[in-house]
C-alpha cells in the first residue's frame, strides 16, 4: 500500500508552496488508489511550535485544502496530541542506549560552541554525557536535574537516500553531533516527531519541499535506530518569483486563500499549481484533475527551481472560465455578487436577468471572478452625462468624432428622444446606431467608436448594446433593491 502525507505547520497561510507539495501527494495518493493494495493520504498538523501555531491557522489551511478539492483520507492528526508516543520511542531509544540523557546547561552548551567556533570546526555535541557512567547518571537524578535525550549519532558512516527527484544524496554522519530529540522540559524535537510519525503511521513515500532535505538525515538516522526500513524521498525544488528570488508578499498573492479571494477558480489554481515544476512531458498545458492523476509521476518532477508566473495563471484562470458552462458561471457569480454585496439575494427574476447578461457579456474576457464586479460596476458608475468631459471621449473628439459625440449627448440625455429605443432592447440600439449615422452621414470606426466612447467609456469592451442593456436593467434593479449599489 502506497501511504503519503501533507504535513503542514499552522503557522500561517497556505501558501502556493505548501499547496503545491499537498497537490502532488495527493494526486500520487490517488493514482495509486487503483493499485493493489490501495492508498492513503494522511493530514498531519506539525503544531509542535507551540509560540506560532494556532488553531486560526489550522482551520485557515485545511479550509484551503479542501477548497482546492484536496481532500485527505486520515487525519488530521496532530503532533501536540502525540506527546505520548514520542516519549514512548524515545524511552526505546534510551533502553537500547541508541539514545542517552544529556545534562549539561545552557552556559556548558554555549561554551561548547564558543570553543568549536574558535578551532574552526562545526558547532557539534562534543559528547560530554555520551559516555557517562551509569552511577554519574544516578548520580545526576537524584539530584534532581533535569535532562535533554540525545540522539546517538553513529559516527564516520555514510548515509545514502535515492531521492525521487535529486537522485542519490550522501551525507557523512560526522557533520552531525549527538542531537537532542527530547528537550529537557520533556518537550519533543520537531525531526524526532517527524520520523516518529512518519514510521508510525507508515509512510511509503515523503513528498515535499527542497528545505527539509537537510532534515532527512537526522530522520533516516531515527529510523534505522527504530530498526525500520525509512520511507523513499521526494524533495521538490523552490517556487521562486520571476525575478528569481524567494517567492514573498512583496510579489503579490502568495496564498491559496488570497487566490481564492481574487476570484481565481481552485480548478484552475490546481493546475496551475501541478504544472508548477512538472509536466507529463508533452507540450499539455490544461488538464482536468482526472488527467492529472492518470499522468502523475514524482519522476517527472522538475529538478530546477520553478518560476511563479502570475501571467500564466491568469491565462489559465481565464480558460477555464471560458469552459465553464453558462449556468455554472452564473451560479458562482451570483453566489460571489451575493457575498460582496452586489446583489441582495440570488432568487430574484431581475437578479436572475442581470446575471444571465454578465456571463453572457464577461466571459469570454474575464481573468478572475471578481472582475466581474469590477466591470459591473465601472460600467454602472460611468458618468454618461459627464462623457464628454472624459479624458477619453476628448480623444475621441480631437479624433474629429466631436459630431458623433455630441449629438449623443443631445439626443439620448438631453431630449431623451432616443432613451427608450435603447433601452429596451440589446437589438435595439442597432437602430439606434444605424439612425445616428443616418443622420449624420457617418459609418464604420467613424460611427462605432465614438458611439462605444459616449456610451460606456471605453474604447473597448463587450457589445456595446448589450453593456447598455445591461446597466438599464441594472438601475432598475437598484430601484427594486434586488441589487445593492
Ligand atoms: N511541517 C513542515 C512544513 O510545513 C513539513 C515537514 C515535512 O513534510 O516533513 O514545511
Amino acid at each position: 500500500q502506497v501511504r503519503v502525507r501533507f504535513a503542514p505547520s499552522p503557522t500561517g497561510n497556505l501558501h502556493v508552496g505548501g499547496a503545491r507539495t499537498a497537490l502532488y501527494n495527493y494526486l500520487y495518493a490517488q493514482q495509486k488508489r487503483q493499485a493493489a493494495g490501495g492508498s492513503a493520504f494522511v493530514l498531519r498538523v506539525e503544531d509542535t511550535d507551540k509560540a506560532r501555531s494556532t488553531k486560526e491557522s489550522e482551520e485557515a489551511v485545511l479550509r484551503d485544502l479542501k477548497w482546492l478539492g484536496l481532500d485527505w483520507d486520515e487525519g488530521p492528526l496532530r503532533q501536540s496530541e502525540r506527546g505520548d508516543l514520542y516519549r514512548q520511542r524515545a524511552q526505546e531509544l534510551l533502553d537500547g542506549g541508541l539514545a542517552y540523557k544529556c545534562f549539561c546547561t545552557d552556559e556548558e552548551i554555549t561554551a561548547m560552541k564558543e570553543k568549536a567556533a574558535e578551532e574552526g570546526k562545526p558547532p557539534i555535541y562534543s559528547g560530554k554525557w555520551a559516555s557517562a557512567s551509569r552511577e554519574e547518571v544516578d548520580e545526576m537524578l537524584a539530584k534532581g536535574e533535569t535532562y535533554a535525550v540525545r540522539f546517538r549519532v553513529p559516527q564516520d558512516e555514510l548515509v545514502t537516500i535515492q531521492d525521487a527527484i535529486r537522485g542519490e544524496v550522501t551525507w557523512n554522519t560526522n557533520t552531525l553531533g549527538d542531537f537532542i530529540i527530547m528537550r529537557s522540559d520533556g518537550s519533543p524535537v520537531y525531526n524526532f516527531c517527524v520520523a516518529v510519525d512518519d514510521a508510525d503511521m507508515d509512510i511509503t513515500e515523503v513528498v515535499r519541499a527542497e528545505e527539509h532535505l537537510p532534515n532527512t538525515l537526522r530522520q533516516v538516522l531515527i529510523y534505522n535506530a527504530l530498526g525500520l526500513k525509512p520511507p523513499k524521498f521526494a524533495h521538490c525544488s523552490l517556487i521562486l518569483a520571476p525575478d528569481r528570488s524567494k517567492l514573498s508578499k512583496r510579489h503579490g498573492a502568495t496564498s491559496v486563500g488570497e487566490f481564492k479571494e481574487e476570484g481565481y477558480l481552485s480548478e484552475a489554481l490546481m493546475n496551475y499549481l501541478a504544472l508548477l515544476g512538472w509536466n507529463d512531458g508533452t507540450e499539455q498545458e490544461m488538464f482536468t484533475k482526472d488527467e492529472l492523476i492518470e499522468k502523475f509521476s514524482l519522476g517527472r518532477i522538475t529538478k530546477s527551481a520553478a518560476v511563479f508566473d502570475k501571467q500564466k495563471l491568469n491565462w489559465m484562470n481565464s480558460q477555464y472560465i471560458r469552459q465553464l458552462d453558462a449556468s455554472d458561471l452564473e451560479r458562482r457569480l451570483t453566489d460571489l455578487w451575493v457575498e460582496k454585496g452586489v446583489l441582495a439575494g440570488p432568487d430574484t427574476e431581475e437578479a436572475r436577468v442581470i446575471m444571465a447578461k454578465t456571463v453572457e457579456i464577461f466571459q469570454e474576457a474575464l481573468v478572475t471572478l471578481n472582475q466581474s464586479v469590477e466591470e459591473f460596476e465601472t460600467l454602472l458608475g460611468f458618468p454618461l452625462e459627464a462623457t464628454l468631459a472624459d479624458g477619453k471621449a476628448k480623444k475621441c473628439i480631437e479624433g474629429g468624432f466631436y459630431d458623433v459625440a455630441k449629438y449623443i449627448v443631445d439626443s439620448y440625455f438631453v431630449s431623451g428622444e432616443l432613451k427608450e429605443l435603447v433601452e429596451t432592447e440589446p437589438e435595439s440600439f442597432k437602430g439606434f446606431i444605424k439612425k445616428v449615422g443616418k443622420d449624420l452621414d457617418k459609418k464604420g470606426k467613424n460611427l462605432f467608436l465614438p458611439v462605444r466612447i459616449c456610451m460606456t467609456g471605453a474604447m473597448q469592451g463587450p457589445d456595446v448594446g448589450d453593456q447598455v442593456y445591461l446597466v438599464k436593467k441594472a438601475e432598475s434593479c437598484i430601484n427594486s433593491g434586488a441589487l445593492v449599489s
